[in-house]
């Protein structure tokens, strides 16, 4: 889908046009002069400057989108954008000429069409990128009277929201992302509460829980440089003791509820890699893994991750 050729079009106009122009003149010598015209301001346009390509071809709510974009002449140092709405996203070089952008899409959203502003090498290119629907589990949840259940501190969620925040230029990854842990996924990405009847309009379960035994390995899912770990201790009342690893180029993994530590911040650590061990601190009620994969903030399904490679 999606790629225009705008700008070609033009230039095959301009060629007949002067050709038709020329034609009527009839001088030998105005023939000429004319060709190198036409030759020259064929030079003077980009051709096919601005290539856009959006994966999946069928996306649907909890995806991420994958918008590349193919520069032919990279005159500015400044990476091509991608504007949805008020939000842009960056797109960062995969390979000479070519660039990516990362865009994540959640249960919270409706299906429909998406307007995308792709601005690079001095042009914007418009495209519409449609997002299907889908059907994401129920649970109904009943909580005792009076009984709201555990607060984040002030301090876990200043460091949870900056973690998240990061957009490092680097590329970490590569190929598909492992599963964490060997236990069944007992809880799926995108599960929607109901509290007492009433429906929990901003929760979807940012993640999948694998039911691995306390004690069991979790490994980093891909490689990144790791840049959050936060203990029980120092106030993670929510995600306990939890690991955040940075993916780079704004993916980043988030792995909760941990028993055991292996790694500390600033350490770079390899697809596979042991960095903990699965537990039930913080906000659980049995022993499991959650990991949550957020792509420029917002928690999108890590399963497309985990068996198609993203550039
Ligand atoms: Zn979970």
């Amino acid at each position: 889908m999606i790629n225009e050729n705008r700008t070609s079009n033009s230039n095959k106009n301009l060629l007949g046009l002067n050709v038709k122009k020329l034609t009527a003149n009839g001088h030998a010598i105005n023939l000429l002069k004319g060709m190198f015209a036409v030759i020259s301001i064929t030079w003077a346009l980009p051709v096919d400057a601005l290539q856009v390509k959006v994966t999946p071809t069928n996306p649907q709510l909890g995806d991420t989108l994958s918008v590349e974009i193919n520069l032919e002449n990279q005159d500015n140092s400044t990476n091509p954008t991608v504007a949805i709405g008020k939000n842009t996203y960056p797109a960062f070089e995969i390979a000479p000429n070519q660039y990516r952008a990362l865009i994540p899409t959640t249960p919270l959203e409706k299906a429909g069409t998406r307007s995308l502003q792709v601005t690079g090498d001095g042009q914007v290119q418009n495209l519409a990128v449609k997002v299907q629907n889908r059907k994401f589990p129920v649970q109904r949840i009943t909580l005792p009277p009076g009984k709201a259940g555990v607060n984040a501190t002030e301090y876990e969620l200043k460091r949870v929201a900056a973690f998240k925040a990061l957009q490092t230029p680097e590329k970490y990854w590569n190929g598909v992302f492992l599963r964490p842990n060997a236990g069944r996924m007992s809880t799926t990405y995108g599960v929607r509460r109901y509290y007492n009847g009433k429906f929990a309009e901003d929760y979807y379960h940012r993640g999948l829980d694998y039911a691995g035994a306390t004690g069991s390995a979790v490994i980093a899912p891909a490689a990144g440089r790791v840049a959050l770990v936060g203990r029980v201790s120092q106030g993670f009342r929510v995600h306990g003791n939890v690991v955040g690893i940075d993916h780079g180029q704004g993916v980043s993994s988030i792995f909760m509820h941990l028993s055991r530590i292996n790694v500390k911040e600033g350490d770079f650590v390899k697809a596979g890699q042991l960095i903990g061990a699965v537990g039930s601190t913080g906000a659980s009620t049995g022993p499991h893994l959650h990991w949550g994969l957020y792509v420029n903030g917002l928690s999108v399904d890590p399963t497309p991750w985990r068996t198609k490679v993203v550039k």
